[in-house]
């Protein structure tokens, strides 16, 4: 456990090539802890017959969940597929919906797929060098379309808090395939 003085200052160290931190504590999604969220569940479990690959990691500071704070850290989103959709992050809503984020790619190539609770979505893609909004209202998901990591640096307000359930079950209204080789954004057919 890392212990930060958030009402005084501190240093922490992120590699910027690929995102991994010696003090900030990790986070590791496997396929079998999300094999519900890709839509070809059959696909997901005939993968973990033989493994149960890494998905994502994200290293945070365990920040305090108190207003006025800001939360940063790393996502690093490996590449692969699951049936014809690309490794993705489960994605959220934050509990206070009006919060934005903003995420910066480091590395790899990707998209950032958004939607609000009206159903309005948002996909745009992740560029090294590039920082990306999200706005408030909007859940958030990064898929990664390349054969590199997608790494990215992200800061949000720390007391946004996370709501993982209310797109859980269905998904997103939008989905990033794999087609002839190429990254397609498809609508997803369970909704
Ligand atoms: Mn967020």
């Amino acid at each position: 456990m890392n212990h930060f003085n958030w009402d005084y200052s501190f240093l922490v160290d992120f590699d910027l090539n690929n995102g991994f931190s010696k003090t900030a504590e990790t986070t590791k999604r496997y396929l079998s802890q999300m094999k519900d969220m890709f839509y070809d569940v059959e696909a997901a479990e005939e993968i973990l017959k033989t493994e149960d690959p890494l998905i994502y990691e994200f290293y945070e500071l365990g920040f305090p969940e108190r207003e006025g704070d800001l939360a940063f850290g790393t996502t690093i989103l490996y590449p692969g597929l699951v049936g014809e959709e690309y490794y993705m992050t489960k994605g959220h809503f934050h509990t206070k919906l009006e919060t934005a984020e903003v995420y910066y790619t480091l590395s790899g190539e990707g998209y950032m797929v958004m939607e609000n609770p009206e159903g309005d979505t948002i996909e745009i893609p992740l560029v090294k060098g590039q920082a990306l909004y999200v706005p408030r209202r909007y859940a958030h998901r990064s898929v990664n379309t390349g054969n590199e990591p997608l790494v990215m640096f992200f800061t949000f307000d720390a007391d946004a808090g996370h709501d993982y359930g209310t797109i859980e079950t269905k998904g997103y209204h939008k989905m990033v395939v794999e087609r002839q080789g190429k990254a397609e954004i498809v609508p997803n057919p369970k909704w």
